[in-house]
């Protein structure tokens, strides 16, 4: 079947990270650890390098560079290049419209500032905003559950007028996507534990279910007041979280509440491996979104088309969003737009082959699932 050809169209990449000021990765381990979502030393040192991702990432990387497609041969061409050239070379190479970033992570220090990115890619960068961190800030500053809660809804009375595009959580890698309401006292305790660890330690992680869900809760109703998407992450990523409870079917109580209806929900990283249900979601939904990111989680092609088709042959069309979540080095969100577009162009082809869509049709929703959407959804 022929592909349909995407490969003009330029990107909003509706889901990504920073990118590192100092492209200079130390030793070979360092930059291996890039490529896995593993904490395990032998995980990072050895066996990421025999992952379909890497392996491919290695090769295109050596097409790129016009070398021999070994590992060292890559490196040390990527280590020829001063670090903003090499920036710049990758990025103008993916054609990238908007780079939709999450300032949570990493440390704001570590990365080059947007003007630079706009300045190094010809593309523009909008933030989102992590909540957790905000919490968190919030938590250590004061010492009352009802002052956290009066604080939180003021930091976010206008989160668009404040510059950002989005909100953004990680409940799933904290206490799981099964957010609830808690009784007040149990609230209470937990912010009491909450406020031990920050006098104990001057910082807090916050991983307390009934305080988390709670002020996820106020989150919540400020986000629909403000008809303000909110991202969550959701399936695979490191091993703080609980794969179960990343399930996006955990979500159902949020999902449920008219009251939260007007708060477009993005559901991250395709959900996977539960990309069936989450599709599924934005199916049902009307405010439910499905994030496919090429980059994160790190799979061989064939899973990116199996993912794809998933998406494709569930949800609407207009409920689709092209991401990298591309964290640190260019090399991501550069291998995310080549994949994303020919993967996506092979699944559409197929559609018209099998008869789901005309060749008009498979190119509109190849734009809208790789720009149009994302502008929309974000308002941007
Ligand atoms: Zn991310």
């Amino acid at each position: 079947m022929t592909p349909i050809d995407l490969s003009n169209i330029p990107l909003a990449d509706n889901h990504c990270h920073g990118i590192f000021q100092s492209q200079t990765p130390g030793d070979l381990i360092t930059w291996r650890r890039l490529f896995t979502e593993s904490f395990d030393p032998a995980m990072q040192s050895t066996h990421v390098a025999t992952t379909l991702f890497y392996r491919r990432l290695i090769r295109e990387m050596a097409a790129f560079f016009e070398c021999e497609p070994t590992e060292e041969a890559v490196l040390s061409m990527r280590k020829k290049h001063d670090d903003q050239l090499l920036i710049s070379k990758y990025l103008r190479a993916a054609n990238i419209d908007a780079l939709f970033v999450d300032k949570g992570y990493p440390a704001l220090e570590m990365l080059l500032s947007d003007a630079t990115v706009t300045r190094l890619a010809n593309c523009r960068v909008a933030s989102m905003l992590r909540v957790e961190l905000l919490m968190q800030r919030l938590i250590t500053e004061n010492t009352t559950l009802s002052a956290v809660v009066e604080a939180l809804r003021s930091a976010l009375n206008d989160v668009r007028g404040q510059g950002y595009v989005a909100l953004k959580s990680i409940v799933a890698y904290r206490t799981g996507l099964n957010i609830g309401i808690w009784d007040m006292d149990d609230v209470e305790d937990a912010f009491t534990v909450a406020r031990r660890e920050v006098q104990e330690r001057g910082s807090l992680r916050l991983a307390l279910k009934p305080l988390l869900d709670t002020l996820l809760h106020v989150t919540f109703a400020e986000a629909a007041r403000q008809e303000l998407p909110v991202q969550f992450h959701t399936g695979y990523g490191d091993t703080d979280a609980d794969m179960l409870l990343a399930n996006p079917l955990y979500l159902r109580a949020v999902l449920e509440r008219r009251d939260y209806r007007a708060m477009p929900v993005v559901l991250l990283h395709e959900c996977y491996p539960y990309t069936q249900q989450g599709a599924y979601l934005a199916t049902v939904y009307e405010n439910v979104y499905l994030d496919l990111s090429y980059g994160i989680p790190y799979l061989g092609y064939h899973e990116m088309l199996e993912f794809t088709r998933v998406a494709l042959s569930v949800a609407p069309f207009s409920k689709l969003l092209y991401s990298s979540d591309a964290v640190g080095v260019p090399e991501i969100h550069w291998i995310s737009a080549l994949n994303g577009r020919s993967i996506l162009g092979q699944v559409l082809g197929e559609c018209v082959g099998h008869g789901d869509l005309s060749s008009t049709g498979a190119e509109e929703a190849g734009v809208a699932v790789l720009h149009d959407n994302a502008m929309r959804l974000y308002r941007y």
